[in-house]
């Protein structure tokens, strides 16, 4: 029998009702919305109007959803050359908030919203939560980063509107977590995954049990993650552990989120258009096929994003789930095409890794994967970090586990690196993004 996904003390929320719209008045709404941001885009944004142009295309070319395919991609690189406000649809006067990524590489990207895009990204915030069965009354700790990264902000409005109460801790400083935790009882944490794990890490020392706590949800996002972390959480800290997925480039968080039957994430599609394109060609994938995500913001006033691909890899599905919604889900993204290692010819995604190794019984979930070039040669060092029952083990027994876990990466990845036990706490925590692969290959 299947379980009731229904929760105990709050059932539908009237703010999800949006989610339910039936497919044929959602899509009615999406051509209406589209039309209007395609025709704002043009009107105002030169490189967009620049590349329709250049395709013979004016806003009159989208008559229906599917002539969505017709217009111009936008990639990442746009907000760097048009760095910083090049993008803006709307005058400064009209922007009421600007958010930057601290790009790895080169200049950062900027991102603006007027007063109306606060609110949508207050109302798919809310959305999100009411999705995992959050509602008024919950305390909600977030610990994602306030400032100029979207995740802080973004989730405190959602938070608010519902009328939760919010804990706007941020991030780091994992002691004074705990203690909040503890203390001020919260029912839900927002943070990352890795981040939620060092959290759960530091608990015995500080005396606290975080299955004593009332903390029953995480909404976790803003790094790829497997499920077998998903599993992984949820056993160490008796949570439910959900995924939301977003960018700053479209909103933040809050293009998608699991609802209770955590079968990966629904889109709201009625603000986000999502598309799943070859990444090699940048045709249309049917339903089901993995390919790269692309998204359209039907009402991003300040900066339309028409297009824009993602980089995330992943698929789309329209099959019903549990909870009635009919909105389509995402499968989780546990890669991005950016973070391709190509090993000796061989593309492998740390995600990979992750599986991989998270099936071993007795490997903890802290991971780091060193690439270096020896005589040429690429090499692969994959560190992970086993239980201190394991790690005081004998000689034999370490080095059967040894094996298994290289076992278990030739199988996934279709090739050998070398296997490093270490012990637990080795390998360096993380309080926002984990990083998993150290590349000290020379270029
Ligand atoms: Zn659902």
């Amino acid at each position: 029998m299947k379980k009731s996904t229904n929760h105990s003390n709050g059932s539908f929320h009237p703010i999800s009702a949006p989610d339910f719209l039936p497919r044929n008045q959602l899509q009615d709404l999406q051509l209406q919305r589209l039309k209007a941001i395609v025709q704002r885009a043009y009107d105002h944004v030169a490189l967009f109007r620049k590349r329709m142009e250049e395709r013979g295309l004016t806003p009159e070319a989208v008559q229906s959803l599917d002539d969505i395919t017709q217009l111009p991609f936008a990639v990442k690189t746009d907000l760097r050359d048009t760095y910083p406000f090049g993008l803006f649809a709307s005058p400064m006067k009209d922007i009421v908030r600007l958010h930057a990524s601290t790009g790895t590489t080169g200049k950062p990207i900027v991102v603006a919203y007027t007063q109306e895009d606060v609110q949508v990204w207050a109302n798919v915030m809310m959305r999100s939560f009411a999705a995992c069965g959050l509602h008024a009354g919950d305390i909600i700790h977030n610990a994602y980063g306030y400032g100029l990264f979207t995740g802080g902000l973004g989730a405190h409005y959602g938070a608010e509107a519902l009328g939760a109460t919010v804990i706007p801790i941020s991030g780091g400083n994992t002691q004074r977590q705990l203690t909040v935790l503890k203390d001020f009882g919260a029912t839900a944490i927002c943070c990352t995954p890795s981040y939620f794990l060092h959290i759960i890490e530091q608990a015995p020392e500080l005396g606290v049990n975080i299955r004593e706590l009332p903390l029953r949800t995480g909404v976790f996002g803003a790094e790829p993650w497997t499920e077998s972390m998903r599993r992984r959480i949820e056993a160490e800290s008796g949570i439910k552990a959900y995924d939301i997925y977003g960018l700053s480039e479209i909103i933040g968080p809050g293009v998608a989120m699991e609802c209770r039957c955590q079968a990966g994430p629904h889109i709201f599609e009625d603000w986000f258009y999502p598309e799943i394109i070859d990444t090699k060609t940048g045709k249309p994938c049917a339903d089901g096929e993995e390919g790269e995500l692309v998204l359209t913001t039907l009402g991003k006033q300040a900066m339309p994003m028409i297009r824009y691909r993602t980089r995330d890899i992943t698929a789309l599905t329209s099959e019903p789930c549990d909870c009635g919604r009919p909105l389509r889900r995402i499968k989780r993204i546990s890669r991005r095409s950016d973070d391709m290692i190509i090993i000796r010819g061989v593309n492998v995604y740390p995600s990979q890794i992750e599986t991989a190794l998270l099936k071993v019984e007795g490997t903890l979930p802290h991971y780091q994967i060193i690439l270096t070039r020896e005589k040429g040669l690429d090499e692969m060092e994959v560190q992970v970090e086993v239980t201190p029952e394991v790690f005081g083990d004998t000689v034999g027994a370490l080095e059967q586990l040894q094996g298994k876990l290289c076992t278990s990466l030739e199988r996934s990845m279709g090739l050998r690196a070398r296997v490093r036990l270490v012990q637990s706490r080795t390998i360096q925590r993380s309080e926002g993004k984990a990083k998993r692969v150290i590349d000290q290959r020379k270029m």
